[in-house]
Order: C-alpha cells, then structure tokens, then sequence
C-alpha cells in the first residue's frame, strides 16, 4: 500500500473543519476519511487547492433544523427535532433519504449529506447530495402515531422541497409507510401530484419497481465486481451480514440467489447464526411485516442459534456485509474477522467501518468495498424512478434491475480506474472519494465562486 502523505492544504481545511464543527465527530470523521485520500489529485489539479474547492465542499449549502409537534395516542403533545442538510445541488436537486432513529442530530445528518453527495456522483447521474430525518423514535410507535409525525414533519419541510429542488427518499426508520404518510401530506399542502417529489414510493402511486430491493442488489453486485477482478468467488462462500433491515435483507437476498451461503445475520437484539442459511423469506416476513427484530426470527425458526446482545463478527466467514449502520464494526471487531479468515468486506450501511478498523484491513491486506460506491444501488434507483416519474413511464422489474447492474459496474469501473490512478489498484476506498469528488469538484469548478 502507498502512503498516504497529508497535503498541506489538506490539513490545513481539515483544521478548518473540526474548528468550524467540533461538537459534530462524526461528520469530521467522513470529512477527514474522504479528504486523506485525495492528496493525489492536488498536484495534477492546482485550481483545487487556488479556488478552495475542499472548505466549500465541507460546507452544507443549507441545513434546516425545525421543531415537529405531534400528539401521541394519549394525548400527549410531544416534540421532535427535524433536519435536512441540503448538501451540495451542484450534479442536480438535493438527494437523499430521511432517518427516523432517535440518535440523529445535526452532526449525523451532516456526515450523511457529505456521504450522500460524493455517492450520487458515483452513479454518474444528475442527483445532488442531502439528508433529513428527526429525532423521533418509530420503535413501539402505533400508525396513528406515525402518520401524525409524518404530517406535522412534512407540514414544515413541504416547502424546501420539489422534483427539481429537494427530492427525498426513506432510510432508517422511514419506509413504505412512513414514504406514504409523508407524500400524502406533501400532496395536500401543495394541491399537486408531484411524484418525483419523492422516490420509494408505493408500486401502485409511482414508485419504481426493484426499488426496495436496490441498496442490497447493489451491494451484492458491488461486491461481485470486486471478487472476480481478485480471482474469487461468490458461489458456495460463506457469507455473514449485520443488519435486518432493507439493505440487509436483500443483500441476503441476493447473496442467496448468487448461490452464497448466508450463515449470520444480526440487529440490535442480538445475532442469529444458521448453518443451513438464513431463510429470507422468514426473515423478511418479521422484519417487513411484523416490524420485529431477529430474536422473534430466532424463536420462529428450527435450527438456529440465538447469541443475544452479540455481534456478528464473532462468527467465521469468507466475506462480511456491514449492513446496519455508521461504526458498528470496529477495530476489535476486524480483527477478530481477520484472525477467522475474513477475505473481503464489503459495506452496505453508510460508514460503518471505524477509521480503525478500516485500518486493520488494509494491514491485512482485506479487499474492501467502500459503502458510498457499494451502497450506491439505492439511490441509484431513486434516479430511475425520478426518469419513470418525469416520463409518466412504469419499467419492469427486469429493465430497473438490468440498469441498476450496469450502474453498479460502472460505479465499479470508476473505482478501479481512481485507485489505480492515484492509489493501489484495489484501493477501493481512495478509489470512489476520488471518483466521486472529481466529478462534483468540476461542476463547482465550471459554475465559479457561488
Ligand atoms: N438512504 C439511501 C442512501 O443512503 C437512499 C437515498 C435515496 O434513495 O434518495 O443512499
């Protein structure tokens, strides 16, 4: 591995940033992973460093926090915080989903939008990079509840957004339902049926067929890329996954289907290991369905072992899928998959590898697929949609999932050519922050100082 050297002016914006957000770690942490990695281009592209292209770029162009008051089934006024960091609407309108989770704050929904920006520029197509969501906690939550949230958070948001201003999708917390409640509020502020309003939307009210499934079809495909360009394979491998939620089932899903064995899968209560594999369909039907968690799965299904509390890293693999959310793998967690023979990892939550255990791979050597190109499958999709919506056009299944596989190799391809280029041919990391950023960097290059 080449070192990385740190660029003067690089750490010169770094101390910028963590002065200007020192209350926000997290969001210094996805600035300071992205910004290690593009010393390379700074020779070859002075106007980076003489027009400060990095200090705009750690900047959100808006960030909005407002007060969402709801009642709950006993009448009870309660309050949350809403977000939504616009972050960058240099590539297009404002892209990316709403988290409903209980530790989001400003600093979280930053280093989502910083995320989210360099990912939609992956994807080659016209989306900017945003991120929104509340405070709000929809564990326990009875519809009702849910869908007065939904309406009081959209009676203030309604009015940043638009098909070719500010286009929001789910992610934690928000999905089918909460997309519904959301959209159905939007509709009747605004007196419009503005579909690309929204992406994820329900089948029958324009919602894109393959959308539920792209973020985990995506990461699959991601990961297949990379295994066949390193002599390995997918078939027959044993695979773990973390997460039970939407990137975490399909990646199952397809992981399955591509003749992997999934043998692990875990959430906030605990792991499930299966030496038979996973059942998807069970699996699917408690998290979907029933909205519960794996030890409901564990209790349904014959031949499992329930660890409760534990992480799923402990369990031996040939590949590993992060795909429950931002530092839920950490250093001791890599080694311990390294020392049980880990071969490749491949990220489908956003961050969540710590910068230390990213550290431990690239010591060891582990192929690693960085989360802004692997996951990018999602928004991906929410572009096709948006194109559907736009043309008053419905595709199938087939020709979404058909565009979402050359998009995927495409991120893909952009990654190699990057690492190669400026790093070590499979690091993919360095790879897709330096695809991304060049693509966002000569947009804000051509349109001047604005
Ligand atoms: N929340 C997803 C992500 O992290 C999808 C965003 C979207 O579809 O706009 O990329």
């Amino acid at each position: 591995m080449k070192h990385r050297r740190a660029h003067p002016y690089i750490r010169q914006v770094l101390e910028i940033v963590k002065k200007r957000n020192h209350s926000e770690p997290i969001f210094i942490q996805a600035v300071q992973e992205v910004l290690g990695t593009l010393g390379p281009l700074l020779e070859e592209h002075p106007e980076i460093e003489s027009q400060n292209l990095l200090e705009r770029l750690c900047e959100p162009e808006r960030q909005l926090i407002f007060r969402v008051p709801w009642k709950d089934d006993v009448g009870n006024v309660r309050v949350n915080r809403g977000f939504r960091t616009e972050f960058s609407s240099v590539l297009g309108p404002y892209k990316g989903g709403l988290r409903f989770h209980p530790a989001v704050n400003m600093g979280v929904m930053k280093f989502l939008g910083f995320e989210q920006t360099f990912k939609n520029s992956l994807t080659g197509l016209s989306i900017g990079g945003g991120k929104g969501g509340a405070d709000f906690d929809p564990e326990g939550k009875s519809d009702d509840e849910v869908m007065r949230f939904c309406q009081s958070f959209m009676s203030e948001l309604f009015r940043h957004l638009g098909p070719r201003r500010d286009v929001p999708a789910g992610d934690m917390g928000v999905g089918a339902r909460e997309i519904g409640y959301l959209f159905g509020q939007y509709k009747r502020l605004t007196n419009q049926y503005e579909m690309g309003v929204m992406t994820g939307k329900g089948i029958g009210w324009g919602g894109s067929l393959a959308r539920k499934e792209a973020t985990g079809f995506g990461v699959v495909y991601f990961a297949n890329s990379m295994l066949e360009t390193n002599g390995l394979r997918l078939d027959g491998a044993r695979c773990i996954v973390s997460g039970a939620g939407n990137v975490a089932l399909y990646t199952i899903r397809k992981l399955q289907q591509l003749g992997a064995q999934v043998v692990a899968c875990s959430d906030i209560t605990g792991t499930v290991v299966q030496e038979s594999g996973i059942d998807f369909d069970r699996l699917r039907a408690v998290s979907e369905d029933e909205r519960k968690h794996v030890d409901t799965y564990a209790g349904l299904v014959h031949g499992v072992e329930f660890r409760e509390g534990r992480k799923v890293w402990e369990v031996p693999c040939d590949y590993a899928f992060p795909c429950a959310t931002q530092n839920e793998l950490d250093e001791d967690d890599a080694k311990k998959l390294v020392s049980n023979g880990v071969k490749l990892v491949c990220e489908g939550a956003n961050m969540p590898c710590t910068p230390e255990a990213l550290a431990v791979f690239r010591e060891a050597d582990i192929i690693v697929g960085p989360a802004k190109a692997a996951n990018a499958g999602g928004v991906a999709v929410s572009a096709l949609e948006m194109q559907q919506n736009a043309g008053l056009e419905r595709w199938t299944f087939q020709e979404v999932d058909e565009q979402l596989q050359t998009i995927m190799k495409s991120i893909f391809n952009t990654c190699v050519h990057c690492a190669d280029k400026y790093a070590t041919p499979t690091d993919y990391i360095a790879g897709a922050n330096i695809g991304g950023f060049l693509r966002v960097a000569q947009a804000m290059l051509s349109f001047g100082v604005v």
